[in-house]
């Protein structure tokens, strides 16, 4: 065990945020762009040393708590919820030596499976507060490394490192440009309340899920479509040369999944620069632009999604999409302050005419990553 442990019962506590993603998406594992933002809601957890080896996680949310010995901690030794934190606590330990026991206690107000990223929230915040309690002094990207390892190699979800990178790295008022072949974060300004806008984020209630083959196959799909045209990435056709490449392609599929790439990362290039140049009203053309091409090309949109963001878009939006991988999850419509009450009741109507759940929205504006909580 480590000599420089904290004293007993000392306590860490950081909260981290969800996200949304404004747009750029299944950009991210083609090497190209994608631009989130940090939601109000997310997750505070708790972390307090103990005097024996035992690792205890509890969450205000779920009932289940999980109790294992430090020393037993490895990939299938524990289920559930509680594998995000312990695979956290997992992967420090390989990369900083064993530590005492631990109790992490959770609680957040991010919807589970919304699309807005309730899990990097989760794996976020307890990355950050072990990261302090035993004093690993990690950077935001060592922590993204670490939560990545954790939700991959211990939960055993395939996802990519962007909404680590987004609880983590957000800030407030700033959407957040990742490059993903560069590897690099920059701070976009988004100052929506001082331009009388909001973002209103809906929550179709109809879960995703990392299980649906769906997702799998696009991926795939995008990398057989780069292999075909010789390039590493889809990143590297642009607008230009996507003319040429559609027509090297001759399988619709590969066809229409490049063509959702190439022009989603362009759209998320452009939206940047409207932001930079301080014109937030005029991106709303690139969000439905975004979702268009998301439901028709990539096909990953569901008819929930789709009644959101008509509904929206009838009730005066300026632009709306789905965000997140699709399959479920959950929709983002940028509208005028005023106007937000009528869009929420508009897509509330649409949903009850269509007889589907009651979605749940929320207006947000650019909030905090991973902060510390005194
Ligand atoms: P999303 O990240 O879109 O919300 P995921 O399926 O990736 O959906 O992650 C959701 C999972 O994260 C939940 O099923 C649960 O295991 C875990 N989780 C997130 N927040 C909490 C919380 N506050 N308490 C317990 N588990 C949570
Ligand atoms: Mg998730």
């Amino acid at each position: 065990m480590s000599r420089t442990s904290p004293a007993l019962g000392q306590r860490a506590v950081w909260r981290a945020p969800g996200r949304v993603n404004l747009i750029g998406e299944h950009t991210d594992y083609n090497d190209g762009f994608a631009l989130p933002f940090a939601i109000p809601a997310g997750v505070t957890a708790a972390v307090t040393s103990r005097p024996d080896e035992t690792l205890l996680i509890s969450s205000i949310q779920v009932q289940s708590t999980a109790e294992i010995s430090m020393p037993d901690l490895a990939p299938g030794a524990v289920t559930g919820w509680a594998a995000y934190p312990a695979g956290v606590v997992w992967a420090l330990a390989e990369l900083a030596g064993e530590r005492p026991g631990v109790h992490i206690h959770v609680d957040g107000d991010v919807p589970l499976g919304a699309g807005l990223s309730s899990s990097a929230a989760l794996i976020c915040s307890v990355a950050s507060a072990l990261n302090e309690l035993w004093q690993l002094g990690l950077s935001p990207a060592e922590l993204v490394a670490i939560t990545r390892r954790a939700e991959n190699d211990f939960v055993g979800a395939p996802t990519g490192g962007l909404d680590q990178l987004a609880s983590l790295m957000c800030t407030r008022g700033h959407a957040l440009l990742l490059d993903l072949r560069a590897g690099t974060a920059d701070q976009v300004p988004m100052e929506l309340a001082a331009a009388d806008l909001a973002i209103l984020v809906t929550d179709t209630r109809e879960q995703h899920s990392h299980a649906h083959g769906g997702y799998a196959e696009r991926r795939a799909a995008c990398l057989e479509s780069a292999r075909l045209l010789g390039v590493d990435a889809l990143r590297d056709i642009d607008i230009t040369t996507l003319p040429e490449a559609e027509r090297r392609l001759a399988d619709p599929v590969l066809i229409r999944v490049t063509r959702h790439v190439v022009t989603e990362n362009a759209r998320v290039l452009e939206t940047v620069e409207l932001l930079r140049a301080g014109r937030v009203e005029a991106i709303g053309p690139l969000l439905d632009a975004s979702h268009n091409s998301l439901r028709d090309d990539f096909a990953v949109s569901t008819p929930k999604l789709d009644a959101a963001v008509d509904a929206a878009r009838t009730a005066g939006a300026l632009g709306s999409r789905m965000t997140g991988g699709g399959f479920g999850g959950s929709t983002i419509t940028l509208g005028r302050s005023g106007d937000v009450p009528a869009i929420e009741a508009a897509i509330a109507r649409s949903y009850a005419h269509h007889g589907y759940r009651p979605p749940r929205s929320w207006a947000v504006q650019p909030a905090q990553g991973a902060a510390r909580v005194d």
